[in-house]
């Protein structure tokens, strides 16, 4: 059947199944629009058998099939990689994923990791599973032992783990130092950049090997997709986490990437907004009787605090108080419970403000301070009423 208004191509006849396959209709061209194009594909058409057989996917100037890449996930990556001041990107389906990659690629049996005691759980267990079940050494050290940290580096040493700072205690590690000891004695240093979005922080200037982004957070500021990068500068390096992208099959959904898209032109002024709204809720807990201190690497009492102020540019949502040790995990429990405008639980980077209690001193053997320590995501809610909010909870640990 012809039509005179679509533009049909002009095919030999076929059936009606046949034709819901094979369409004639082609979009007419010069469609431009702001937002990256979300393709959809596991197959990936190649123009002719000599085009499939020179498939040369490595350098994301070709494709070869969805797993790879797409417009819409080389697009992501780049601009990732713009952000960070790198070269290379590539993307994992979640945070955790980026770093699981980066182990898998750098680590071999026999080998020994570094990582922060503040690191991320699931970051801490993975190592412990890489050496129970992997051959590979894992060790945890003091996240302020700065240059320190030469003493710990043994010839097997390949991989430091940072994280700027530990996204529940919050001290921040001195970085240049960290990378300086580890580069003297041949190990590569990766950085989980997540809280500062990468827009905080220069790692590459410090002399971070890899940095790992947890896309989750602010770059969807959605909290409603999962995803991870790593992105590098050394060549070499990036080919080694490219292979183990390759061999682990990390894709990630267009959908999804466009959603990451779609969140980076608002990133920094929304991170900006939970910056300033986080340092106007911790600058009034740390004025509250019942907080014994307020871990915010703004903030003078936080470990690390003179690191934060001579490497980063801002600090975004995320901080953490220890209650007074008077109270009681049940009492701080009940402020939890009782706040009506924070969600309980994990992540950050959305609109919504979030509160979690950890166990701080179970987490952390060498911890000194008592008290209950609550996790604050300060969303982008207006800060007096998250205030409000707070004040009217914090009554609750009055009460018998
Ligand atoms: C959330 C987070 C991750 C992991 O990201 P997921 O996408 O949830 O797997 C890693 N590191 C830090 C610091 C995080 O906050």
């Amino acid at each position: 059947m012809r039509s005179a208004f679509f533009s049909l191509r002009a095919m030999t006849k076929k059936s009606l199944q046949t034709a819901l396959i094979h369409s004639s209709y082609e979009a007419p061209p010069g469609f431009d629009a702001f937002p990256t194009a979300i393709h959809h594909a596991s197959t990936v058409l190649f123009k002719d058998v000599a085009a499939l057989r020179s498939g040369e996917w490595k350098e994301k100037n070709a494709y070869t099939y969805g797993l790879h890449g797409t417009p819409t996930t080389f697009t992501l990556e780049a601009r990732l990689a713009e952000i960070e001041g790198g070269e290379f990107c590539l993307l994992a389906p979640s945070g955790l994923a980026a770093i699981a990659m980066i182990d898998f690629a750098l680590l071999k049996t026999g080998d020994d990791v570094l990582l922060p005691d503040n690191v991320y759980n699931p970051n801490r267990e993975l190592g412990r599973w890489l050496q129970q079940d992997y051959g590979i050494t894992a060790r945890y050290y003091d996240p302020l032992i700065g240059a320190g940290i030469a003493a710990l580096i043994q010839p097997n040493t390949k991989l430091v783990w940072t994280e700027a700072p530990g996204s529940v205690s919050m001290e921040v590690p001195d970085l240049a130092a960290i990378c300086k000891a580890a580069h003297d004695k041949g190990a590569l240093v990766a950085l989980d950049n997540t809280w500062s979005a990468g827009l905080a922080l220069r790692g590459f200037d410090l002399g971070v090997d890899i940095i790992m982004q947890a896309l989750t957070k602010y770059q969807s500021g959605g909290s409603d997709v999962l995803m991870g990068a790593v992105i590098t500068r050394d060549r070499g390096v990036h080919e080694r986490v490219a292979t183990a992208h390759m061999r682990l099959g990390m894709g990630v959904s267009a959908d999804d990437t466009y959603l990451v898209l779609r969140g980076l032109p608002t990133m920094k002024m929304r991170f900006e907004a939970h910056d300033s709204g986080a340092r106007k809720v911790a600058a009034w807990l740390k004025a509250r009787p019942e907080i014994g201190r307020v871990l915010h690497p703004a903030f003078e009492d936080c470990p690390g605090h003179e690191n934060w102020k001579r490497d980063f540019t801002g600090a975004g949502g995320l901080f953490s108080v220890l209650f007074d040790a008077r109270y009681t995990e049940e009492q701080t429990d009940r402020f939890v419970d009782a706040l009506t405008l924070f969600g309980i639980g994990y992540s950050w980077g959305g609109a919504n403000s979030l509160a979690v209690p950890y166990r701080i001193q179970a987490m952390r053997k060498e911890w000194k301070d008592g008290g209950v320590l609550v996790r604050f995501n300060i969303g982008l809610e207006d800060p007096d009423d998250l205030i409000a909010d707070i004040e009217r909870a914090l009554a609750t640990l009055r009460a018998a």
